[in-house]
């Protein structure tokens, strides 16, 4: 039993946090993970502690009076019975070996992982159909909606994949007033959605202090949950904007690969994006984070590496899109990633990270439209409706011909696929988001 890792589950956030603290710093090794589905929420997080120190944290959390809601082991997810079902397929030896150990809910090494992303075929389906059926045992059938407000298209950084980055000829740059954005917030409210994703490039026009008094005001008319996604900021901004009351942040590593992500980002360093990622965690923001899928030069071995780090920082909600070339921008002549390689990027995280939302993004309804539904059917359990009013939203398109995924489409691919609606949704006709 000296693998047996077991698993703290704290009354709130900050306790958690500060349990977290305390254990480390009397040198009690921890990690914090996602909350496994049968002690609460996805998007909380629990201190994964080893067998080793199971007995020493105990007594620390208990001489310093921590009331906590109790230390559990950690149940290695199994898939039981998924050879049994496999005897009839025909698979390659590696691929049968691989199924076992997720069949016993042993850690994929990366050389495995990367080996999943390369099949085709009968191992294809099979990586599918696996990944679906984790899916369905950890999260459910019910599809999470989300909604985005791109509520600037004002960016400093000129990453060279992006459609709206600096120096790019957009034909109109906006910044929506806090009215605006508010009268957008309520709308989505009427639909009964309950979390609103308020995005933006990196546009310093929105001080911390301006995006603390919108965090206030959505709370005290709509009491929404709140996602952040406006980019690199240090500590104190982040620690400003979740005491202010935002819940979850995205920031995207794109990739973990050091020079790609050099070559596609010349304003920023990979040790600082990664950075931003452990404050996040450590400040008990919900954490989403995600990458690119047929990035130049990237290879399967990079996307694992990915998963990896996915896996590492114990990320909550991981967004797998397909690189897809903007206009006017550097990469604007570079190929598309592929459909394919995207969906079984899904179909993996799902397998190796278990617990996590992934959503079934835009980038990939945009190149492919039944794209939303077939990843729906890899692995992913989200999906994310562009909520930008409608006189804005054509000016941000981070990539070409992008997919504005409304309410409807939603549904349809939420239906397609054969998954619930979440029961939170008003479904009327009256209601247009
Ligand atoms: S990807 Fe984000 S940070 Fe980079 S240029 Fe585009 S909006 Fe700005």
């Amino acid at each position: 039993m000296s693998n047996q890792q077991y698993i703290i589950i704290c009354y709130s956030t900050s306790q958690m946090l500060r349990a977290d603290s305390l254990l480390k710093a009397l040198n009690v090794t921890t990690d914090l993970i996602p909350t496994p589905s049968e002690y609460g929420s996805i998007c909380s997080t629990a201190i994964a502690i080893s067998h080793k120190d199971k007995e020493i944290a105990e007594k620390i959390l208990m001489d310093h009076n921590f009331a906590v809601k109790g230390i559990f082991p950690h149940e290695i997810r199994k898939l039981s019975g998924l050879m049994e079902s496999l005897k009839n397929t025909v698979i390659s030896q590696p691929f049968k070996d691989i199924m076992k150990k997720v069949e016993t809910g042993e850690t994929l090494s990366k050389e495995e992982i990367t080996y999943l992303l390369k099949v085709e075929g009968s191992e294809k389906k099979v990586l599918f159909e696996t990944a679906d059926r984790m899916r369905k045992e950890i999260v459910g059938d019910v599809v999470e909606v989300r909604a985005a407000i791109e509520f600037s298209n004002y960016c400093n950084k000129s990453c060279h994949y992006c459609g709206i980055r600096n120096g790019c000829s957009v034909p109109n740059r906006y910044r929506m007033t806090e009215d605006e954005i508010m009268e957008a917030v309520h709308q989505l409210h009427k639909t009964g959605i309950k979390t609103v994703v308020l995005q933006s490039g990196e546009d310093d026009y929105y001080t911390v202090d301006l995006l603390i008094q919108l965090i206030k005001r959505i709370k005290r008319e709509t009491k929404m949950g709140i996602t952040l996604s406006v980019g690199e900021r240090s500590y104190e901004e982040y620690a400003a904007l979740k005491k202010a009351g935002a819940n979850n942040y995205l920031l995207k590593i794109e990739t973990t690969n050091p020079e790609i992500f050099q070559f596609i980002h010349p304003d920023d360093d990979l040790q600082v994006r990664k950075q931003c990622a452990q404050w996040l965690k450590e400040l008990g923001y919900v954490n989403a984070s995600g990458n690119m899928i047929g990035l130049p030069g990237q290879r399967p071995e990079d996307i694992a590496e990915d998963i990896l780090f996915f896996k590492e920082m114990g990320i909550h909600m991981i967004g797998i899109g397909p690189f897809i070339p903007a206009k006017g921008t550097p990469f604007e002549k570079y190929p598309q990633g592929s459909v394919e390689m995207t969906l079984k990027a899904v179909a993996v995280t799902r397998l190796v990270c278990k617990n996590v939302f992934i959503p079934a993004t835009t980038a990939l309804a945009s190149i492919d439209p039944d794209g939303q539904r077939k990843a729906l059917q890899a692995g992913a359990n989200s999906l994310m409706l562009i909520s930008t009013p409608p006189k804005y939203r054509l000016n941000y398109q981070i990539y070409s011909n992008k997919n504005m995924i409304d309410l409807d489409s939603a549904i349809e691919a939420i239906k397609e696929a054969g998954r619930r609606l979440p029961k939170y949704l008003v479904l009327n006709e009256e209601v247009s988001v």
